[in-house]
């Protein structure tokens, strides 16, 4: 059992690339019918299992779509439990991905270990914005929140809103931000010496596409005369499964020959971190109390700026009083 998770904004494509990933239509044998259409757009976490066959293997995967967030604009951010607003999704995640590791641990000290399901999450595609000029505040502070829970894999959603140029300018901009948090994203390993030359290419152009710019889509579009998925413009179509136009084969690619090496790292790095912080506490769980500083800072920050945007808004309402004031005196003064 494989988990993935997907985060970031709403809109920004998470629903549509799982629907590019795993679509029955270009992959009938691949998967199960409909699987994907189970996930829906939703404040809770939801888990469906879809199944694909690489090679002869059948690899059963359940991807859990999350609540994405809205803008770094939205005025709520204390959690409230009733809107799709960040510090909703933010708390969902983290107890999702805890509350996954604190099941794997009390079956493995259970009775029967050989039989353990895991539905650790063992990879979060997180989305990041073509239209920002790299990671916003709250992209930062998510990753950061769950860098040591979870192995991310940055992906720029949209990638046809941006020309070949804008591209390479975002993803360097996004690895230089990526460093200088300190944000630890998942690092491909590098293939082993005695792998054929293709594989160590293919492991070269993976590790210098991160993070992956994808297009995803739902339609089926006549091109070069055949059916391909893409997206139609004006001036021609984007295909998804192009390389030259975009890493979204190259993620897939990452997805399924780095599988093994995703599960490997949650097990003896995340998973191991989760362990040995509830050694510390002496079994205790992680309590809200205990919730990640980045959070809680992030929550300061939230209630900074809404008084920041409040100062202004009465600054505003002051200079609007003083110049309505100015022009009732000049009437006085002339009616004098
Ligand atoms: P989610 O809220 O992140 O799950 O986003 P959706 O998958 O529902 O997509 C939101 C909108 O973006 C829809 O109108 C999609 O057709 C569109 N969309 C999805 N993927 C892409 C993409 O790769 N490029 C462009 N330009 N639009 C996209």
């Amino acid at each position: 059992m494989f988990l993935f998770s997907f985060k970031g904004e709403s809109g920004l494509g998470k629903s549509t690339l799982i629907n590019s990933l795993f679509l029955t239509d270009l992959y009938p044998e691949r998967v199960i019918p409909g699987a994907a259409e189970k996930i829906e757009r939703t404040v809770q976490i939801e888990a469906s299992t879809v199944e694909i066959e690489e090679r002869g293997v059948k690899l059963r995967l359940t991807v859990v779509d999350t609540p994405g967030y809205g803008d770094s604009g939205t005025s709520c951010f204390i959690p409230c439990g009733d809107c799709d607003c960040f510090c909703f999704s933010f708390k969902t995640i983290i107890s999702y991905i805890d509350e996954q590791f604190e099941r794997y641990l009390h079956d493995e000290s259970g009775l029967n270990r050989r039989h353990i399901v895991d539905n650790r999450v063992h990879c979060c595609f997180y989305f990041i914005s073509p239209f920002g000029h790299g990671l916003k505040p709250l992209d930062v502070a998510f990753m950061k929140a769950i860098h040591n829970k979870v192995n991310i894999v940055p992906v720029i959603a949209k990638a046809d809103t941006l020309t070949l140029k804008e591209r390479e300018r975002l993803k360097k901009r996004i690895l230089d931000e990526i460093e200088e948090h300190n944000i630890k994203i998942y690092h491909l390993p590098d293939a082993e010496s005695d792998e054929d030359e293709d594989f160590k290419e293919q492991t070269r152009l993976l590790k210098a596409s991160i993070p992956f710019s994808v297009v995803g889509s739902n339609q089926l579009i006549e091109a070069k005369g055949k059916k391909v998925r893409g997206r139609l413009y004006p001036w021609g179509v984007v295909e998804v499964e192009n390389p030259e136009h975009n890493d979204f084969l190259k993620l897939r690619t990452m997805l399924i020959t780095h599988m093994q090496d995703l599960q490997e790292v949650t097990q003896d790095l995340h998973y191991e971190n989760f362990r040995s912080e509830r050694l510390k506490r002496g079994g205790r769980k992680v309590e809200n109390e205990d919730m990640n500083k980045d959070q809680i800072l992030l929550e300061k920050e939230a209630e900074l700026r809404r008084m920041q945007e409040m100062i202004a808004r009465m600054q505003a309402q002051m200079q609007l009083q003083m110049q309505g004031g100015d022009g009732d005196s000049g009437a006085l003064g002339h009616h004098v």
